[in-house]
């Protein structure tokens, strides 16, 4: 069987070298290659015996997912729609800003766990991404952006923030996030790689001790009645639970602060007593914030909170100390904002999404 060299992290593309008796060199070699100049064809890779190419071209390939459509919105925002076979497809957006351009990610075709609020969860859960699948994403938009003349770098951050939740994939998310990391693979610092979880709190000390990236947390309301129905995986994780598991986390990641995500809701979790509850609720937890306004879809049942609203909220939780940014809605012309992401989802056969 052909095995694609793009699900391989770089011990496993080693171990696959040396098993077919080759220089454990030849494996980072290869790896410059296809990830650092995104060259899916063995023939090309020039500082290579001939033999050695013909020998990979027989037992091995390089296959990202299929490019389905490319779309460009008015402010630069970029949009791929890849084809990752039966019908499905996911979303991968590229977001550039003054200082840095930010990708962001999808880990699941759908997701299983329902956010009230979120279009990808009203979708349902077909299956987790292969290690290809995810660093695939990379793959293209590195190639479809180039570098700068001066060799600097358009994609500078990833975040995992697109379909899916990261930690229910969790292998191929972390094989994925240390080829990000990887510097004959595309050489990101960790404080630029951010994975965004829902809050699964096992997985969440596994990462810390596997792969402490930048973490961001969508917490979302305030106290567990209001999250039970917003984010119901916090039936089986609670927030006080939650906030122990960011305080563990801290201890191993590169950054000294958890990012607290807050979609503001109109009238559901955006009120003046909303934002002081929150206070006390993180107040032990070095952590910033970050205010995304409410996206809507078709049928989600919720509006965008008001301007006002969100100024009040921000206000409270700046003079408790906390940095608090307002996320821009970007790309929106070509529904590329938070939450829009939907790519195509068949088959919500459900397997294997929520922990038990
Ligand atoms: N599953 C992970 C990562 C993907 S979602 C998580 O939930 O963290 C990325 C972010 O987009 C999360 O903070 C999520 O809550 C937010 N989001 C989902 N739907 C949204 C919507 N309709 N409008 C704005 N943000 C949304
Ligand atoms: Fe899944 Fe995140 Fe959407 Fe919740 S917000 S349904 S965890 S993708």
């Amino acid at each position: 069987m052909t095995v694609n060299l793009l699900d391989f992290d770089a011990e496993r593309l080693a171990d696959f070298f040396s098993e077919i008796g080759e220089k454990p060199f030849r494996a980072k070699q290869v790896m410059k290659w296809m990830h650092r100049f995104g060259e899916s064809d063995f023939a090309n890779m020039s500082d290579l015996a001939k033999s050695l190419r013909a020998k990979l071209g027989d037992m091995a390939e390089i296959r990202p997912p299929e490019l389905v459509r490319e779309l460009d919105a008015a402010d630069g925002t970029k949009k791929w729609l890849l084809s990752v076979g039966g019908d499905n497809a996911v979303e991968t957006v590229f977001i550039p800003e003054a200082n840095r351009g930010t990708l962001c990610i999808s880990s699941q075709v759908g997701c299983a766990l329902e956010c009230s609020f979120c279009s990808t969860g009203r979708q349902g859960f077909n299956r987790n991404l292969s290690v290809a699948e995810i660093v695939g994403q990379l793959w293209w938009a590195n190639r479809a952006l180039g570098s700068e003349p001066g060799g600097e770098r358009i994609i500078s951050n990833v975040v995992m923030m697109g379909m899916g939740e990261p930690l229910l994939n969790f292998e191929n998310v972390v094989s994925a996030l240390n080829l990000m990391l990887d510097d004959s693979a595309y050489g990101l610092s960790r404080r630029r790689v951010t994975v965004s979880t829902s809050g699964v709190i096992p997985a969440m000390d596994r990462l810390g001790e596997r792969c402490p990236v930048a973490l961001a947390v969508s917490l979302h309301a305030p106290n567990d009645p209001l999250r039970d129905v917003l984010v119901p995986i916090n039936r089986k994780y609670p927030l006080k639970e939650l906030m122990a598991a960011c305080l563990r986390y801290i201890e191993h990641a590169p950054r000294d602060f958890i990012t607290f995500e807050y979609v503001m809701i109109d009238g559901v979790n955006d009120n003046a007593a909303h934002a002081r509850e929150l206070v006390e609720l993180v107040k032990n937890v070095p952590s910033k914030f970050n205010l995304i306004p409410f996206n809507p879809f078709p049928g989600s049942g919720y509006g965008r909170s008001k301007h006002a609203a969100v100024e009040t909220f921000k206000a409270i939780l700046m003079d408790a100390g906390f940095v608090v940014t307002t996320r821009k809605t970007r790309g929106d012309d070509i529904d590329a904002a938070c939450g829009q992401l939907a790519g195509q989802v068949r088959d919500k056969t459900k397997r294997s999404g929520v922990p038990a």
